[in-house]
């Protein structure tokens, strides 16, 4: 049977890359299905409508933002103000994976969950669902070097105070009938801007091949489900789950737990970006784009004891993943009880992350088969109660 590793092959060299909505994410998914059959387990394949970029939200949030610099100085100063407070409560929305007006304006395509049920030996006492998304992401300017990166999230967290900042100037040059309120604002104006200049670049760029992100986590579960077919657990049901359009916002890990919300508070493991040279086993505490998500502080607690116990793997614990999120948002935010793997490497960069580099050749097989063995690890750990 194909190993993680053939898995990964298949993803991003076979079928390349894998755009969220894209006909390749689809045929990604249709692969996650022949793998299911060929192991004699069901697949089920869930359809979704998703937004078809990340950038869009806010490149139509920031565009707005400008928009009422002109509206402002032309006298229209009330509804200046109101435009822009009502952009930033917008963006926050979207920030925490919120439906929002943002959403009503971004195109859409169609995207699909797929998953197959690996029941356990004995009664079913506990419920894992293992997480990885098969689409990959453009290759903004953004992510380029470090240095683009540390202006980009530089950017992005003064974006916001900002914004509230030229909403401040701007009401009260309202209140106070005086133009020269907005003079000030153009300076987080310009901030802005860059903004919109970098949501509006990263859409022009093409998809990566995603074998880091994701293809080694997406084939890390079916390597799972194989092994646990095999080998299963003796109270614990898995389910293996390849989300689509996780590069959007969490769009497919959205809809998944919308769908299946019946199943209480299952414990649910993301896997995603785990073959950075030199990385992990990294799994994270804490993920924040505008509020911090927390994991599971006993499943941490769990990964920490093995991480002492293997010590042999490497693995470590990451405080906070900012300025970023996985499928685990969604599942956080439904009380879920989550854990995601993300091999950030210990000086915390993220290998060829969103980068034209992230190509087959540059996966480390040791350190997915480490990652592999530490997840391994956990879920006896976790059907061992
Ligand atoms: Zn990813």
């Amino acid at each position: 049977m194909p190993s993680t590793i053939d898995h990964v092959a298949y993803l991003s060299v076979t079928i390349g890359p894998r755009g969220s909505t894209t006909d390749a994410e689809r045929e990604a998914a249709e692969y996650a299905v022949r793998v299911f059959r060929e192991l004699g387990l069901e697949p089920h394949v869930e359809p979704f409508v998703s937004a078809t970029s990340a950038w869009r939200p806010f490149a139509i949030a920031t565009g707005g933002m400008l928009l009422m610099f002109p509206v402002f100085f032309l006298g229209g100063r009330w509804i200046a103000a109101l435009g822009l407070f009502l952009l930033i409560l917008c963006t926050a929305l979207e920030l925490t994976f919120t439906p929002n007006p943002l959403r009503w304006l971004v195109p859409k395509g169609r995207s699909q969950n797929v998953y197959a049920i690996l029941p356990p030996t004995g009664p079913v006492r506990r419920r894992v669902i293992l997480c990885g998304h098969l689409d990959t992401h453009r290759t903004p300017w953004a992510f380029s070097s470090l240095r683009a990166l540390a202006i980009y999230r530089t950017l992005v967290t003064l974006g916001l105070p900002g914004a509230v900042g030229i909403g401040a100037l701007f009401l009260i040059g309202a209140i106070t009938g005086n133009s020269n309120w907005g003079l000030p604002a153009l300076l987080p104006g310009l901030l802005l801007m860059a903004v919109f200049a970098m949501a509006i670049q990263a859409d022009l760029t093409p998809y990566t091949h995603g074998a880091n992100d994701n293809a080694t986590g997406a084939g890390m579960v079916l390597a799972l489900a194989e092994r646990l077919r095999r080998e299963p657990l003796q109270h614990t049901e898995v389910w293996a789950l390849c989300t689509g359009c996780e590069e959007v916002g969490a769009y497919g890990a959205s809809a998944f737990v919308r769908q299946h919300v019946d199943l209480g508070r299952p414990i649910f493991i993301v896997l995603d970006t785990l073959g950075g040279p030199g990385s992990g086993p990294c799994y994270l505490a804490q993920e924040t784009m505008l509020l911090p998500f927390r994991s599971d502080p006993e499943l941490l607690a769990m990964a920490d004891q093995i991480a002492r116990r293997h010590s042999e793997l490497g693995a470590y614990r990451w405080p906070n993943f900012r300025g970023a999120y996985t499928d685990a948002a969604p599942a956080i935010r439904a009380g879920w009880r989550p854990i995601a793997f993300v091999n950030l490497r210990p000086d915390g960069v993220l290998p060829h992350w969103h980068q034209p580099s992230d190509v087959y050749e540059n996966v480390d097989h040791e350190v997915v088969a480490r990652t592999e063995a530490f997840v391994w690890a956990l879920l006896q750990a976790i059907d061992e109660g």
